[in-house]
């Protein structure tokens, strides 16, 4: 059997500019993507579409085919789930007001993640991370992180989140995000495909993950992140393997956020393994061509 060629694209179907927790501009972001070898590109901010209409204009002018993005936070068994929605219509109604309600609780939640902080002596948190906030619907955890470094609390954002950010330390807080039938909803009513972002991220039991992929599949998910950013060598295999037990096309994508603290950079990953189905191949008319 001959290699499927769709595989060869080199696609970064996930990552993040300043209209969510990125640093780089939306055209930014496409000229890197470009530099690195990218053919197929899809800007995926968190709960957000403001930054389509520039992604794809940026990507066209550079000669980039361009599938529309997002990835929507999700609360499922008690942990937050990312799904990736891509080639969906970013004017479609019941999505646009589905992602304002899922941002509709981050302003609160940053105050009260500030009043955390400030409990174990860092004051002026909410402030602080506003300064690195692009889009004021969109403030972020990786916002404060951001701040705390400037601070000088830690060294890296990834150390602060490991003390500071995550379920149990001071400055984090319980949130309820959008459900995942909601998110399938949305994204699939809206023409496009749903993607389990990064599984091997999630703290789940095996119970709990099979209950994910199933329940997710049943509200219609059709795809699963298999070479990403935050996967290991061995979860690529795990990954792989549960995309063909439950008959999931496979995405890959860089998860980049910014040039210093993303361990990954755009368009750099390995290949999908050639016994999976790519996502960009079941949304080849959802392309849009540059
Ligand atoms: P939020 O949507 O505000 O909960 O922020 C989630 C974002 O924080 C993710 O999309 C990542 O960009 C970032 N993040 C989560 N966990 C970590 C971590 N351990 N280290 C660095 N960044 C993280
Ligand atoms: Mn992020
Ligand atoms: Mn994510
Ligand atoms: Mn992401």
């Amino acid at each position: 059997m001959s290699a499927n060629p769709m595989l060869l694209v080199n696609a970064d179907l996930h990552c993040h500019s300043n209209v969510s927790d990125g640093t780089l501009a939306p055209e930014d972001v496409a000229a890197r993507a470009h530099r690195n070898g990218v053919q197929l590109w899809a800007l995926t901010d968190h709960d957000e579409v403001g930054g389509q209409a520039r992604a794809r204009r940026a990507a066209h002018a550079l000669g980039m085919d361009y599938l529309t993005g997002t990835e929507i936070s999700v609360s499922f068994a008690h942990q937050t789930v990312h799904i990736v929605g891509l080639g969906f219509d970013e004017e479609d109604t019941e999505l646009v007001q589905g992602l304002v309600t899922t941002r509709g609780g981050r302003e609160r939640r940053a105050r009260d993640m500030a009043d955390g902080l400030a409990r174990v002596g860092i004051p002026g948190a909410f402030e602080g991370a506003l300064k690195y906030v692009g889009n004021p619907d969109l403030i972020s955890r990786t916002h404060f992180a951001r701040y705390l470094v400037e601070a000088g609390v830690c060294s890296d954002t990834h150390e602060v989140f490991r003390h500071y950010l995550t379920e149990g330390k001071p400055g984090y807080v319980e949130h309820r995000w959008a459900s995942l039938r909601d998110a399938v909803r949305w994204i699939t009513q809206a023409g496009g495909v749903a993607v389990i972002a990064h599984p091997g991220r999630y703290d789940f039991t095996p119970n709990e993950e099979f209950a994910l992929f199933s329940e997710f599949k049943s509200h219609g998910g059709r795809g699963v992140e298999v070479v990403t950013g935050s996967h290991t060598q061995a979860e690529y295999g795990k990954y792989a393997d549960m995309a063909v037990e439950f008959d999931l096309l496979a995405s890959r994508g860089s998860d980049f956020h910014d040039p210093a603290e993303s361990h990954t950079d755009l368009g750099t990953l390995p290949g999908l393994p050639s016994r999976l189905t790519p996502v960009w191949e079941a949304l080849a008319s959802r392309i849009a061509r540059a």
